[in-house]
């Protein structure tokens, strides 16, 4: 994961359809307001232009959370939301609370609860690439250096997106070997980490901890 920088503090739109929400479920207890976001949900939206096209901006079109490129943006992109829909319905169209996801990791959020302790939201979480290490091999791991509250956060993360699937593995090791063959890996390792590039960031990410080590 790398961190986000979220440029907007609110989006207009969102924000006017987050407040009519919550005009509606006032009153509700939390099943019902549920069940009034199922009934609305196709009136009321929150993956819409607006959204995808600020997300497209500030991932660089990249997961949230694999931070793979995600193809063909405005059609495949979802909205993952951190604290879930049905558990925290006020927060439906929050965006504070909404992140954009590829449709695997999405889809592969585990049934573990949401425990605000121990979530590393890639927008707050500036240090957010300290919490793993990459393999040469593809595979992903907590790094271990870290104190006992940051290792269970960071697994906690690998759980819960499943960040650890062969798919990922395999993608990550075919990186790391086109990368290294090609010349402008030279190039790479001399940016400045402040590039907020998120391609760069990634690639840092991936190498950093193997370089230091020096393997
Ligand atoms: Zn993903």
């Amino acid at each position: 994961m790398n961190y986000i920088q979220r440029d907007k503090k609110c989006l207009p739109e969102l924000a006017k359809t987050s407040e009519q929400f919550k005009k509606e479920i006032a009153g509700k207890n939390r099943k019902e307001a549920y069940a009034h976001y199922d009934s609305r949900k196709s009136i009321l939206k929150y993956n819409t232009e607006e959204t995808t096209k600020e997300f497209k901006k500030m991932n660089y079109e990249r997961c949230s959370f694999c931070t793979q490129i995600i193809l063909e943006f405005e059609r495949e992109m979802t909205v993952e939301h951190i604290e879930t829909k049905k558990s925290v319905p006020e927060k439906i169209y929050e965006w504070d609370n909404l992140l954009c996801a590829c449709k695997s990791c999405n889809t592969k959020r585990s049934v573990k609860k949401y425990d605000g302790s121990k979530y590393l939201d890639p927008t707050k979480v500036k240090d957010i690439e300290k919490y793993f290490v990459y393999h040469a091999d593809g595979t992903i791991s907590v790094n271990e250096e870290l104190s006992q509250q940051e290792i269970e956060a960071a697994k906690y993360m690998i759980e819960l997106y499943g960040l650890d699937r062969d798919s990922l593995n395999y993608e990550r090791r075919s990186f790391f070997k086109d990368l290294q063959e090609d010349e402008f890996y030279e190039g790479l390792l001399k940016q400045k980490m402040n590039s907020r590039r998120i391609i760069l960031r990634s690639v840092f990410a991936y190498y950093k901890r193997r370089i230091r080590d020096g393997k």
